[in-house]
């Protein structure tokens, strides 16, 4: 009487769209064969950082909207201010940083007050 009472299969699923089989070769095969990786693009203003998806707009579409953007914070003249925060924000990713002739020193000694104990 050695007769199992259970007995496990293991069945190997596409992530993607569910097909499953017992031979995990044959759907990491079809995972690759099937489902190629998708390609996104962005667009992004480079003062503000707002981005655009190619796949939405277009490639062409996108950059126009960006440029666009890019345009609207000179017009509007905040595009240093725009641009700073978004440095900030992004880690320095978008945008940038003016530095004043003496803006920055200034700054620098605002903020190290208490150094003179
Ligand atoms: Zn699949
Ligand atoms: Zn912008």
């Amino acid at each position: 009487m050695s007769r199992q009472r259970s007995r496990s299969v293991k069945y190997y699923c596409c992530p993607v769209c569910g097909k499953n089989s017992t031979d995990r070769i044959a759907i990491e095969k079809h995972y690759r064969e099937r489902h190629p990786v998708k390609i996104d693009e962005v667009i992004y203003c480079n003062i503000c950082g707002a981005g655009w998806h190619v796949n939405a707009y277009g490639d062409r579409g996108a950059r126009e909207r960006a440029a666009a953007c890019y345009q609207s914070h000179i017009d509007n003249g905040d595009m240093d201010e725009t641009a700073g925060r978004a440095f900030f924000l992004s880690g320095g990713s978008f945008g940038y940083v003016n530095v004043k002739k003496g803006g920055l020193q200034d700054g620098k000694k605002e903020k190290e007050p208490g150094k003179r104990e």
